[in-house]
């Protein structure tokens, strides 16, 4: 199940006067399994490629192939991409509409025209997947829930068509620490448990060290810098050229080594520099 991209452009109002090309020639693969950062400042092409990833947008030249099947071509079901590619947009919560938690996560499975048994099964495993007790929360409204349950419903009712790949586009924004820690856990065990392979568009350095274990970095459309953390965030001049920045913790320990300290300047995030110095006090 790996995504190909190949030679993606796409130009939004081709001919008018407010064209733009969003996405230039872009050429990514992204195998099975893998949890994909997708970084870039705002208006650098994120939400145009993910949306094709989904079949939302047709490309204006290129093609998107997924197991094996060209999603782009004029045929193509929108249902086999659906049950392939979940897309989670920015305030997922925003689309929630039914009365009950369990008639939001059920609305998607019951579109793909399943036996009320197996809508069943989906909501009670997605709601698990998420953290959500069944039993709690199926009889409430996702009205009456705190921003970081909203999001867990929503996230649950796109998990509920048990897509291979799953697309988050910003799943932390405006969340208090505490939620913003809990969704990007129950990220991890989709990735992790679930296996579902995972492309995150998120604008936190913290985050994306913490989880991804590859980072694409967009600029003006195309794909500037493709590689894992440590790669990725020794380009600080590259990052720094486009309006992005490495992790604050990267920053102090490269400060630190500058110093003539000991540490290792592959220090993304604060467990790893915890150990560093650790390692460092130990010799001391
Ligand atoms: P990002 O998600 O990184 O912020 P987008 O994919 O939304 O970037 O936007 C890429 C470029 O395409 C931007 O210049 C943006 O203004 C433009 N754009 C996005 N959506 C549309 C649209 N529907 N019509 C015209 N231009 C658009």
């Amino acid at each position: 199940m790996s995504i190909k991209i190949e030679n993606l452009t796409h130009i939004y109002m081709k001919g008018s006067p407010f064209e733009k090309k969003a996405l230039d020639n872009v050429n990514i693969t992204i195998d099975e399994g893998e949890f994909v950062a997708l970084i870039g400042h705002t208006g650098s092409g994120k939400s145009t490629l993910i949306q094709h990833i989904n079949g939302l947008l047709k490309p204006s030249s290129g093609k998107i192939v997924i197991d094996d099947v060209d999603i782009t071509e004029k045929k193509i079901n929108l249902n086999f991409i659906r049950k392939k590619v979940g897309l989670v947009f920015q305030y997922p919560e925003y689309q929630l509409f039914e009365e009950t938690i369990e008639k939001d996560i059920a609305f998607g499975p019951k579109n793909l025209g399943l036996s009320d048994d197996h809508i069943n099964s989906r909501v009670k495993r997605a709601m698990n997947m998420v953290g959500l007790d069944y039993e709690n929360y199926k009889d409430k409204s996702p009205f009456e829930l705190s921003g970081g349950q909203k999001r867990r419903v929503a996230i649950a009712g796109v998990v509920a068509m048990e897509p291979k790949i799953l697309i988050l586009d910003e799943p932390t924004a405006g969340l208090d620490p505490k939620g913003r820690d809990d969704i990007l856990g129950k990220i991890k065990d989709l990735h992790r448990e679930y296996k579902m392979t995972i492309i995150l568009v998120s604008h936190s350095m913290e985050d994306v060290a913490k989880l991804a274990d590859r980072i694409l970095v967009m600029h003006k459309g195309k794909a500037i810098l493709d590689g894992a953390p440590s790669q990725v965030f020794k380009e600080i001049d590259t990052l720094e050229s486009v309006g992005l920045a490495v992790p604050q913790v990267t920053y102090l320990v490269r400060a630190l080594k500058e110093k003539g300290i000991d540490i290792s300047s592959d220090v993304f995030t604060i467990q790893q520099a915890k150990e560093e110095i650790l390692r460092i006090l130990k010799k001391c």
